[in-house]
């Protein structure tokens, strides 16, 4: 179903959804992503745990004094970005 082209663009992807996510991408990166993501239910359900996160992360930084530790965003979105690898398998 998905030919060579479709991985490439799904590792890609992967690789850059957190800076998706953040803003972060230059236009021309962000425009492959998102055509990505139109394709991809996996993507797109990455990106959307992602959103959510952030989310939560930056209302948490503006209605709590209780701060994530260093490190802690980064360690979730790890483990969002790649499932597979937490643990269980
Ligand atoms: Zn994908």
């Amino acid at each position: 179903v998905h030919g060579p082209r479709f991985l490439l663009e799904h590792s890609f992807t992967r690789r850059r959804l957190s800076a998706y996510v953040d803003r972060d991408l230059d236009p021309r990166e962000r425009d492959r992503v998102e055509r990505h993501i139109d394709e991809c239910r996996e993507c797109a359900g990455v990106a959307r745990s992602l959103e959510r996160l952030l989310a939560c992360l930056a209302f948490l930084g503006r209605h709590s004094r209780c701060r994530l530790a260093p490190g802690m965003c980064e360690t979730l979105r790890i483990r969002l970005l790649h499932p597979g690898e937490a643990g269980k398998r």
